[in-house]
């Protein structure tokens, strides 16, 4: 970035604009984050009702390492801002054959564990998956994720050779299946491409690292939540003198010649500065703040997901923290979401029970469930979720839990919200999807919308909707890519 760079506002202060924050005053700017709701971590929020508290967003918390390193840009030690506990089993899956295998971090009993379930040889093959994945994710990280990527040509490198020869472009779930044959360990080990907005099937085996991150490297528990993160997160920046402005809508970015100079808030106020980072949705950034200029690309959106949040009286022994209902069906279900724009018919859900681990998420004797269940984005099936259909797929889902075991959950429900894809719009994502532009080849790495603005040489986006992609670990890199661009720094 050309030009002074010494005040530096950053507009939301979800974990990409903490994380870019924190990056930039370890660098010696003056920052100023500009937050339009009264808490930090955009997505990454906590709802409060009736005694309860829930995470709004994240759930699976993976890779702890990368909330270290902003951290540790300010000099901060991570232990000193959030207390981080490993979740053993990271996830229980359950089948509809009434089978279910617990998801370990660690190999050795992992294997021990799918051995139990499917038998001695899938637990080789689960061991062989385990080394191409760790093997992707040692390539793909430095040479493809952690950089700033402007073309394609930035690709032509021996990583990029060693991806190839490694089968990495080929499909996710042949890929997967070359290695595991049991239908239940093919599911748990490659139904992360949804994450990032694609079905196993189509998704690039790239994206096996995902798997690896959370069945793998592990999955862990703040203390308090996942929005304990950006709360940490946040109060180390105000340690370092960064400035947050909560209760602070940004309407526009103020541009003279070519160059922003400052942001102007809902209430008129002129916020003047010598860079910007924009950490609202990509392309609502684009149309809601940027000057002439809607996002001028076709993006192809991820699917959306509806969240029940529930406090209830009723507990459930067989389950985990992280629990996953695979449905019967499997192809059927992504045609239905992803290609369709239709509601499942033979659901897959997430299913957290956070006060198992954190008794503060309820009230004493009670438990919050986090409910989590994919459908369609507003482009691909445009739902009519205000007319109703918010509560009636609700007490559909509570209908598909009792099925799967969750005997008189209805009867037990204290509190309740639900929220859908009209819910996520409403908060400014573009598509009605809090997961961004899908991860097709075409919207990854350099080919993923860019960080820095065309044309407005002081302007530079972090978050999902941008390089390297969705999720907190992603998110959290977008931080320190888009500080990169302004202090010029090699990220
Ligand atoms: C239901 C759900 C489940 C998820 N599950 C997982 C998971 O298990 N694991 C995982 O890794 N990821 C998960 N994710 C994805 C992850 O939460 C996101 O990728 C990440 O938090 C996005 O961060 P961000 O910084 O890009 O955006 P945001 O968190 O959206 O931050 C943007 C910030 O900008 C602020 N803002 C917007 N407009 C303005 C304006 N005009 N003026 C001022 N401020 C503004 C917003 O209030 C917000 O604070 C989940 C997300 C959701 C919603």
């Amino acid at each position: 970035m050309s030009g002074a760079t010494d005040h530096v506002v950053v507009v939301g202060a979800g974990l990409g604009g903490l994380a870019a924050a924190l990056h930039l005053a370890g660098a010696g700017r003056r920052v100023t984050i500009v937050e339009r709701e009264p808490v930090p971590g955009g997505r990454a929020g906590r709802l409060d009702v009736g005694g309860y508290t829930f995470d709004t967003g994240p759930t699976v918390l993976t890779m702890p390492e990368l909330i270290a390193e902003p951290l540790a840009a300010v000099g901060e030690e991570l232990s000193d801002w959030m207390e981080l506990t490993p979740l053993d089993p990271a996830y229980r899956a359950f089948y509809p054959d009434g089978s279910q295998l617990d998801v370990i971090a660690d190999t050795v009993r992992m294997a021990a564990e799918i051995s139990r379930v499917c038998g001695p040889r899938e637990a080789d093959g689960y061991l062989r998956f385990v080394d191409f994945a760790r093997n992707l994710w040692d390539l793909e990280r430095n040479d493809f994720i952690d950089r700033n990527l402007d073309s394609p040509r930035d690709l032509v490198n021996l990583g990029m050779l060693k991806l190839l020869g490694s089968g990495a472009m080929r499909r996710l779930q042949p890929k997967v299946n070359q290695f595991l044959k049991d239908p239940r360990t093919q599911r748990v080990f490659s139904f992360q491409a949804m994450y990032a907005g694609m079905s196993p099937h189509d998704a690039l085996a790239i994206y096996a690292v995902i798997a690896y991150l959370d069945s793998v490297a592990g999955v862990y528990f703040p203390k308090g939540g996942i929005h304990a993160v950006p709360r940490g997160m946040a109060a180390a920046a105000e340690k370092h003198g960064v400035e947050i402005r909560y209760n602070t809508t940004v309407s526009r970015v103020e541009t003279v010649n070519g160059r922003a100079t400052a942001v102007i808030t809902a209430d008129g106020e002129r916020i003047a500065a010598d860079a910007f980072v924009l950490n609202p949705d990509l392309p609502v950034a684009y149309r809601d703040l940027l000057p002439d200029r809607p996002y001028r690309r076709r993006l192809r959106y991820s699917p959306s997901c509806v969240v029940l949040h529930v406090g209830s009286d009723r507990a459930y022994s067989k389950i985990a923290h992280h629990n996953i209902h695979f449905g019967r069906s499997w192809r059927g279900t992504f045609d239905e979401v992803i290609r369709r724009g239709e509601l499942m018919t033979d659901p897959s859900l997430l299913v957290c029970n956070p006060s198992m681990d954190d008794p503060s998420a309820a009230p004493e004797g009670k438990q919050s469930y986090y409910i989590l269940a994919p459908v369609p984005n507003l482009e691909r099936g445009p739902l009519d979720w205000r007319g109703g259909l918010g509560d009636r797929y609700a007490d559909q889902l509570l209908g598909t839990l009792e099925e799967r075991g969750y005997i008189g959950f209805r009867d037990g429900v204290e509190v309740l919200r639900t929220i859908t894809p009209a819910d996520w719009a409403d908060q400014g994502m573009a598509a009605g999807t809090p997961f961004a532009a899908a991860h097709n080849l075409m919207q990854t790495g350099p080919f993923r919308p860019h960080n820095l603005h065309p044309s407005i040489g002081n302007v530079v986006f972090a978050g999902s909707g941008t390089q390297p992609g969705v999720g907190v670990p992603m998110v959290l890199i977008s931080g320190k890519l888009a500080a990169a661009r302004i202090t010029g720094s090699t990220a």
